[in-house]
């Protein structure tokens, strides 16, 4: 997959592009690191960033911290800083490494100041972003560990479009704010199945369907909100397709 198919994967960075083509020098690629913190809760926002093949966990700061949501190509990070919303309302690390796109403050205020489209695209981002994190107190609460745990993999494994997921079994109890034994006993169920295989530093899913048996409603709740988002945008995207390498459209 090019870079340019691969930055188009996220339809902010199609809609930027194909609305205030004059902002496109403006819009830096850049590579994120796992475990890079790109926002904390309370401080200001420098960049708004949007992962092209890159997964950012978005947390809610407090001891423990809380895992609410995850974004990865179909997202935005710090949209509210176009609106001129100057601090960050959570913290923001890197769940999975690769490619991004960033924009400072400023320049996405002026990109919004002349587009209808990318005003209505990225607060249709917001919103969505507040009913995950409600959706998520829910989960958190009342759903087990394992349907949690399988939710979170198919959740990736979405959004890289693959089976194979660079992540550890620390990265994963982080992310579901267990004890890494809860991990280990719950995958090491998953294997035993048949859903999982796991190697060092990876786990791969096996069966697809045996996860999505194992998971709670909220796959099916992320799914549909995920095909509401942003109707103008999906419009003017492919919309991508797993596997595929012909996703999204040219830049020029
Ligand atoms: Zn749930």
């Amino acid at each position: 997959m090019n870079s340019v198919v691969r930055r188009n994967r996220n339809v902010f960075v199609s809609l930027l592009a194909s609305e205030t083509p004059h902002l496109l020098p403006h819009l830096e690629d850049i590579t994120l690191a796992p475990n890079q913190r790109l926002q904390r809760a309370g401080e200001r926002i420098d960049y708004i960033y949007l992962p092209h093949n890159s997964v950012i966990a978005l947390v809610a700061s407090g001891n423990p911290s809380v895992e609410f949501a995850m974004l990865g190509y179909e997202g935005i990070l710090g949209g509210a800083a176009g609106f001129g919303v100057s601090d960050a309302i959570c913290d923001a690390t890197v769940r999975i490494g690769g490619s991004a796109s960033r924009i400072t403050p400023d320049r996405l205020q002026t990109a919004l100041a002349g587009s209808e489209a990318l005003r209505r695209a990225v607060t249709a981002g917001e919103a969505t972003l507040a009913m995950k994190a409600q959706h998520a107190a829910v989960c958190n609460t009342l759903h087990p560990v394992e349907a949690r745990l399988s939710h979170l993999l198919l959740e990736l494994s979405d959004r890289l479009e693959s089976e194979e997921l660079p992540v550890t079994q620390a990265a994963l109890a982080d992310a579901l704010g267990v004890q890494r034994t809860t991990v280990t006993l719950v995958i090491g169920k998953l294997q035993s199945s048949g859903a999982l295989a796991c190697g060092r530093g990876r786990v791969r899913v096996v069966d697809q369907n045996a996860l999505v048996q194992n998971t709670c409603s909220c796959h099916d709740h992320g799914r549909r909100l995920a095909a509401k988002l942003v109707p103008a945008v999906r419009e003017s995207v492919v919309t991508p397709v797993r596997g595929g390498d012909g996703a999204g459209v040219a830049l020029a």
